[in-house]
């Protein structure tokens, strides 16, 4: 039997995508937040696909697109989301779908292959409604009041009344069963400029960076901005302002080669031009995949705070407000990856971190994960002109099939 047969079909794979970005189009990508018609839209055309690949679909209570085989043999989950930011690009998300349902046609119904390849779609990746609800329901790590506590971020619409709108209240929730899958694979767009600017095709993913959040609060006095002396004041924004710039100054000497941080919301207390902010307070975000990195940096931001309430005039409180768990990309999956681009791409690969969160770290929490990256034009995604070449697709669906063959195979 010759090789062809386990090959990707890579007009196939760019046709699925393309019809996929012709549901909720806009401009050349998509607008597809969480349980929009565009998103169920989506939902049914992949229920549609999957029994060409020899897998029965169905959607369950959270909105999980899950295909499940009786093919005998062990199963590889595969998959990515369905739905986009608000006026986003057309491939995060629906590539590693597509790339997962290309080798479940592949791959189920040959007989030659021992084993299948299941394919997930998982809702609200995006977190439009919160962070992760469909994989976390998967793997079992979201509460029926967690779901209760879910709204939508960009109206006051509840997740529950959105589940009742698209007619999924009341359905189960498809959990994990312990044992079924070898483990998980996701491809997705890199979402950086790695890839091409190193001219290379696959990124093998390494780990998954944690997101550490912060709340940093500044307390000073409110007063007024045209009676009260420069020397007496107690300016909460400008401690903030210091604050920041110190940070800048000060983490280089303590963090790792990639990490980063983000002060992304700042709030002045009360906000008003002629008054002296009493109260300010900022968010801040750290991302790295090394705890131990963390630990340091969040030393330096505690000892920094000590330090400006000592010496005054304003007082500095720091609240973790969340806790960040990388996860780690098992090492055999990571070898299927780079030995699949040694034949598709020449080994135009590099292993690497996401910097950006994935469904792949709340799988890797119950069973081995892979992730794959394609390189992405400009390093632009969460943007409708997000794009990967049409030969950068194709040679990833192909690395992501024969990827999937090698860890079926053992
Ligand atoms: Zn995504």
């Amino acid at each position: 039997m010759s090789d062809h047969h386990f090959q990707a079909d890579g007009d196939r794979v760019l046709a699925d995508l393309n019809a996929l970005r012709a549901i909720g189009t806009y401009k050349t990508g998509v607008h597809k937040p969480t349980f929009s018609e565009a998103h169920m839209r989506s939902l049914q055309w992949l229920v549609q696909r999957l029994p060409e690949a020899g897998l029965a679909p169905a959607i369950d209570g959270i909105g999980n697109v899950l295909g499940t085989s009786t093919k005998s043999g062990p199963k590889l989950l595969a998959g990515s989301h369905l739905e986009s930011q608000n006026f986003a690009g057309w491939l995060d998300g629906p590539l590693g779908v597509v790339y997962a349902l290309e080798a479940a046609r592949v791959i189920n119904r040959d007989s030659c292959i021992n084993g299948a390849v299941e394919v997930a779609a998982w809702c609200d990746e995006e977190g439009h409604f919160g962070h992760f609800l469909g994989s976390r329901s998967y793997v079992g790590d979201l509460t029926e009041a967690d779901i209760d506590g879910a709204k939508d971020r960009n109206s006051d619409r509840t997740m529950r009344e959105a589940l009742r709108d698209v007619g999924l209240a009341g359905r189960a929730r498809a959990k994990a069963e312990g044992g079924r899958h070898v483990g998980y694979l996701e491809a997705h767009i890199e979402q950086g400029d790695i890839l091409e600017s190193g001219g290379l095709a696959i990124g093998i993913v390494t780990s998954i960076v944690g997101i550490w959040q912060y709340r940093i609060t500044f307390t000073g006095e409110q007063n007024h901005a045209g009676t009260t002396r420069m020397s007496v004041r107690k300016d909460a924004g400008l401690a903030l302002a210091k604050f920041c710039v110190a940070i800048d100054d000060q983490f280089p000497a303590s963090c790792g080669p990639r990490t980063v941080w983000t002060t992304g919301r700042i709030t002045l207390d009360p906000g008003a031009p002629s008054i002296i902010p009493g109260r300010a307070e900022m968010l801040f975000q750290v991302r790295d995949d090394d705890p131990g990195v963390i630990e340091r940096l969040e030393n330096v931001l505690r000892t920094m705070a000590a330090e400006v309430s000592a010496e005054g005039p304003c007082s500095v409180g720091v609240e973790r407000l969340r806790t960040g768990a990388p996860a780690t990309m098992d090492a055999t999956f990571q070898h299927a990856i780079e030995a699949a681009s040694a034949v598709f791409a020449g080994s135009r690969s590099i292993r690497m971190p996401s910097g950006a969160g994935h469904d792949a770290q709340v799988l890797a929490t119950i069973m081995p994960a892979g992730m794959l990256f394609v390189p992405s034009i400009g390093g632009i995604s969460h943007h409708w002109t997000e794009n990967t070449a049409d030969t950068d697709i194709v040679t990833g669906a192909q690395v992501f099939v024969d990827a999937c063959r090698r860890v079926l195979a053992g």
